[in-house]
């Protein structure tokens, strides 16, 4: 039996109708750019994630690019963020012209750990940037009092997280702006790239509304230089029908993270994801320790089941990212974690034998190498 990481497949069979006439209609009507659909998903997004506003948007790094732009966050200034995630999350912080400041992570919940921040904290700082990383949202109510003790502003990347709770609150709910992805493989995943900007206060809406479109308000008429980040009106159609079943899908993915995590009980050597009390996690991935992770993985991969790392270089140690001029150790838990973690399949549609098949192999590995 072959498992695959992701099945986009399998979705699009399940919904394949609906899709097809919601993009028909786009073509028909040819309005490509903010077309109505867009406006539609916008109301409807917003509804889901409990904001008043959704901005739709590019992608997700346009998304947490155009937020930090909103809070007229730029050169010289820091945002604070986790070591262990997408190297997207810093990329958008150092796209405006300020610093990604990272912070390491607590080894249980690969989200940054909130008593670390305030030893991050400069004059210099503006805002912190929690990632809500493999589905599971981060401690908010510590990190929301640090920051009102320092007057900072929050932004939630939120990219991995759609529908997700915390104390019964929708992520993206949780702070003064939120960034979301619908890259193809998230949770809400659109048929390109496309992204949303979400929050409580409408002049931020406002002004990412008019940041993404040139700077406008008024055809013809700019404010600032803005830029072109447009959610196209095919993706919306396409996520429109699309939202209405991801609850039903994070459900799916919730009962086969059970189903996993009660058929790893008591093996040797493995962890598996703690959740944080009072959250509801959507488990975009399912993350499990293990001390021989690279061997397991091979393992399961001659066993017809795939494995992806997330991610293998934490961000301080890319190329790219050189110039932060910080040494392997900085951030031990991260470089642990990066050393030890493997995601598992994980998707809806992922079928009970598909989830056994995976379970029986990792229980075998487990006996053959005891
Ligand atoms: C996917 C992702 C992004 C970037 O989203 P794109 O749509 O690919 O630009 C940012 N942050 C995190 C944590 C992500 O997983």
């Amino acid at each position: 039996m072959n498992v695959p990481f992701v099945d986009l497949r399998a979705q699009y069979a399940s919904i394949k109708e609906e899709v097809r006439a919601a993009m028909d209609q786009v073509l028909e009507n040819t309005n490509f750019i903010l077309g109505q659909p867009v406006a539609d998903f916008e109301k409807a997004f917003a509804t889901f994630c409990e904001c008043r506003c959704a901005v739709g948007v590019a992608s997700g790094v346009d998304a947490i690019k155009l937020a930090l732009r909103a809070l007229n966050i730029g050169p010289g200034d820091e945002v604070i963020t986790a070591a262990n995630t997408f190297i997207a999350t810093a990329l958008a912080v150092s796209a405006v012209g300020a610093k990604p400041v990272l912070v390491d992570i607590d080894p249980a919940t690969y989200n940054l750990d909130p008593a670390l921040l305030e030893s991050a904290i400069t004059p210099r700082t503006k805002a912190i940037l929690p990632v809500h990383l493999y589905g599971q949202p981060a401690d908010m109510e510590a990190i929301a009092a640090i920051a009102r003790r320092h007057g900072l502003r929050v932004v939630e990347d939120a990219c991995q997280a759609h529908g997700a709770r915390y104390r019964g609150h929708r992520v993206g709910s949780l702070s003064d702006i939120a960034a979301f992805s619908f890259y193809p493989g998230k949770n809400l995943g659109a048929y390109g790239d496309g992204g949303a900007v979400v929050t409580n206060d409408p002049a931020l809406a406002d002004r990412v509304a008019s940041l993404r479109n040139y700077g406008s308000r008024v055809k013809y008429y700019h404010d600032e230089l803005g830029e072109n980040s447009r959610l196209d009106t095919l993706q919306a159609a396409v996520l429109n029908v699309k939202l209405r079943y991801l609850d039903d899908w994070n459900r799916q993915r919730r009962a086969t993270a059970a189903r996993y995590t009660a058929a790893f009980a008591g093996l040797p050597e493995l962890t598996v994801p703690a959740t944080l009390a009072a959250t509801e996690p959507v488990y975009h991935l399912y993350v499990i320790r293990h001390r021989r992770r690279d061997a397991l993985s091979e393992y399961l991969k001659q066993h017809g089941i795939a494995t992806i790392i997330h991610y293998p270089v934490p961000i301080h140690l890319q190329k790219a990212y050189l110039s932060l001029g910080l040494a392997p150790g900085a951030f031990p838990h991260t470089e642990r974690a990066a050393n030890e973690i493997l995601s598992l399949p994980m998707f809806a549609e992922l079928t009970t034998q598909q989830g056994e098949h995976v379970a029986r192999a990792i229980a075998d590995f487990a006996a053959k190498t005891a």
